[in-house]
């Protein structure tokens, strides 16, 4: 692990890195505070440190209350060494941010002890940011799938939906459901079905733009926002998505499976005075309309109300291949 040692005193400061250096650790030493605030900010920046009190510019206190002023910084253990040893003196250092308080001239058994506690907070510390994170992706992500869940997927797309109201630019919302689902199920069983609804997700997410979004709505629905997208490349763009589902067959344990997708268009554009739950609504009403139409299709939807044929397309049942 590397230390930051921050020491205007050279005698002092060789002796601390020499000791440190002895227990294991790799030393950065500076001899004054705004060369150890430049040190930690870094990136992989050193996440323990021993800071000398009294030093020229910046003393170690002022860097301890820096540091904990930038919030974005990862967790940092700092250490204070001082020769000042009132309660005081303890209690400034401590309501600074220091994290603990060494009295000079220091015994190196004490530093390592204390370092070891360091190391213990720092640990605890990266498990408790991991397990937020992690719950985090939970809150946020359709755990089979790893795709936006549905709350997420929604709120992002209204955010979406407003902005290209007030930008009269245009998002295209596509309900997208996996045609005949149920009998991949039925026939392979719900291992295979989940395979299969990953690899679709997989594709889906891999056939767009970083600044679209796919997420799952539910079951083998998938809704996907192509954000500031040209209206007259939108059916295009779904019947690219369309074709990366039906196009290829999906491997899955030791079968391959061909499944097609329908996709149910709605532009924001086309529907300026409706809310993005109608909106939503409408993609939904086309999707029914391309079931209806024998599936593996898209279809757009009309503010008249009746979705619109593309053109005519294949109207495949899904090949169901061991
Ligand atoms: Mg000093």
């Amino acid at each position: 692990m590397i230390i930051l040692i921050a020491e205007d005193d050279a005698i002092s400061r060789t002796l601390l890195e020499r000791t440190l250096q002895r227990a294991g650790y790799e030393v950065i030493a500076v001899e004054d505070g705004e060369k150890a605030i430049a040190e930690l900010v870094k990136q992989d920046a050193p996440r323990l440190a021993l800071l000398d009190w009294v030093m020229p510019g910046k003393d170690g206190v002022e860097v301890c209350r820096e540091v904990r002023r930038r919030k974005e910084l990862a967790y940092k253990y700092l250490i204070l060494l001082s020769s000042r040893e009132s309660k005081q003196d303890i209690v400034a250092g401590l309501e600074s941010g220091a994290d603990d308080y060494l009295t000079k001239p220091f015994d190196a058994d004490e530093l390592k002890a204390r370092l070891r506690t360091g190391h213990r907070i720092l640990e605890l510390e990266d498990h408790l940011v991991e397990a937020r994170e992690s719950m985090r992706f939970q809150a946020t992500h359709d755990l089979l799938t790893s795709l936006w869940n549905r709350a997420v997927i929604v709120e992002l797309m209204s955010h979406e939906v407003m902005r290209s109201r007030r930008e009269r630019s245009c998002s295209a919302v596509m309900m997208c459901d996996i045609d005949h689902f149920k009998s991949v199920n039925d026939e392979y069983g719900h291992a295979i079905g989940d395979d299969v609804l990953r690899e679709v997700a997989r594709r889906l997410h891999n056939s767009v733009r970083s600044y679209d979004m796919v997420g799952r709505y539910g079951g083998e629905e998938f809704l996907v926002a192509l954000n500031k997208c040209n209206p007259e490349s939108a059916v295009s763009r779904a019947e690219n998505l369309r074709a990366k589902i039906g196009g290829q067959p999906i491997q899955a344990a030791n079968v391959r499976i061909t499944v097609t997708i329908s996709i149910g268009l709605a532009l924001s554009s086309e529907f300026t005075q409706c809310t993005v739950e109608e909106i939503m609504h409408q993609a939904d009403m086309a999707l029914y309309e391309a079931k209806a139409a024998g599936r593996n299709c898209v279809r757009v939807a009309r503010p008249s109300g009746v979705a619109k044929p593309i053109e005519e397309f294949p109207r495949e049942t899904p090949v169901l291949a061991p």
